[in-house]
């Protein structure tokens, strides 16, 4: 999907290139400025006169920012839970049980359905400037519809994750530890080719310290990166598991004691905030300046799924992070761009630097204050994948 020949984009009014050579804020912003990409990469970044390309497209004064890294989705699913989200709004609250609703219609649809859907919603996605998304199982909780469900996402994306665990199947029940046995065991073996990740739901209602931790082990001992969903419905061990565990991402985080802040602080595991979540599900936001201020890393991303955050907008994440978590619009705009990479431990994406990978996103507006000062507006012209315009 790669064009041949050199692009040159120039009259970049603002560039966020996240370099951490740049003196220029977190984001490493550059005035007037422009990139040159060659073969999907980014060749040469600079300011001032641009050199000759094959092509040439005029930013007219306009921002250029990275692709935003969507570190946690789960877009492969059937059915939807618009009635169960009324009736909360309505006043009922979120259990993590509505998910065995969202396992009932995956696992009765067929895979070109799932797929279908799934194409829609990554769509959608690059329309608001995602550019890499990382996509889990979890509502097929079999040994097949896990693996097809996977091989699935696997058409969308390389940053698979395998959350068997998410909840424990209705045919399971008063039977957890047989059911961690088959995650760990047949279900894990019938993943591991179609996976680069493991998680796990470490949540009441859900999977306990313990047998999260056997799930994560498993995954580690077949070769699997680590992720967590910790600490989403109230304070527990989760993150305290992550930082244990090594995990690249503790998600989620909306509950965070000062022991977990530190435990945090002091790791290589980054939290991944889902505030679109703490929306849909009327939760009160966490306070990212807690954990920044501490010297964490922080991550945002959509954790679109049809129960607790129906939605691939990261500018919608951007917004509420801002405004309801304490970050600048610098730590939101970096958190959902190179936070988003290092929570899938890559360095290759999430930066306007020589050697990425050219995912980028022109906006409609000289600045990125936008995405927080006119919300829900859409203000994205072109999303580039590999230097080609999706
Ligand atoms: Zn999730």
């Amino acid at each position: 999907m790669t064009d041949a020949g050199s692009l040159l984009i120039d009259h970049i009014g603002r560039l966020i290139t996240n370099d951490p050579q740049l003196e220029t804020g977190p984001t490493g912003q550059l005035g007037d400025a422009w990139v040159v990409v060659v073969d999907g990469l980014i060749a040469s970044v600079g300011t001032g006169p641009a050199p000759g390309a094959d092509r040439r497209i005029d930013a007219a004064g306009r921002c250029l920012l990275p692709g935003f890294v969507d570190s946690h989705s789960h877009l492969v699913f059937g059915g939807d839970r618009a009635d169960e989200f009324a009736a909360r709004m309505a006043g009922q609250t979120y259990q993590a049980g509505g998910i065995r609703t969202t396992v009932a219609a995956t696992r009765a649809a067929p895979d070109e359905q799932l797929l279908a859907r799934a194409v829609t919603l990554r769509d959608e996605a690059w329309r608001s400037g995602t550019t890499t998304i990382e996509i889990k199982s979890g509502y097929g909780l079999s040994v097949d519809d896990e693996a097809r469900t996977l091989r699935i996402a696997g058409r969308l994306t390389d940053e698979t994750t395998f959350l068997g665990a998410h909840v424990v199947p209705p045919e399971f029940d008063d039977r957890v530890d047989d059911y961690v046995d088959l995650v760990c065991g047949e279900m894990l073996a019938a993943c591991l080719p179609h996976a680069r990740w493991i998680d796990a739901f470490c949540e009441r209602g859900a999977f306990d310290a313990d047998q999260s931790r056997a799930v994560l082990q498993a995954g580690r001992a077949a070769g699997l990166g680590l992720r967590l969903h910790a600490n989403q419905l109230g304070p527990g061990p989760g993150v305290q598991l992550a930082v244990e565990l090594g995990c690249a991402s503790a998600d989620h985080c909306t509950y965070l004691s000062d022991d977990d802040i530190a435990s945090l602080a002091g790791s290589d595991t980054v939290a991944t905030f889902l505030p679109a979540t703490d929306f849909s599900t009327r939760q009160p936001y966490p306070d990212a300046r807690r954990l920044l201020d501490a010297g964490g890393v922080a991550a945002l991303a959509s954790n679109c799924n049809p129960g607790s955050s129906f939605t691939t907008s990261m500018p919608f994440c951007i917004a509420l992070a801002v405004r309801d978590m304490n970050m600048t619009i610098d730590e939101a705009i970096w958190a959902a761009t190179a936070g988003g990479a290092a929570a899938l431990r890559r360095d290759d994406i999430g930066r306007v630097t020589p050697g990425a990978r050219a995912d980028l996103v022109l906006l409609d507006s000289a600045t990125p204050i936008d995405f927080v000062y006119r919300p829900g507006v859409p203000l994205i012209v072109s999303t580039f994948v590999a230097g080609s315009i999706v």
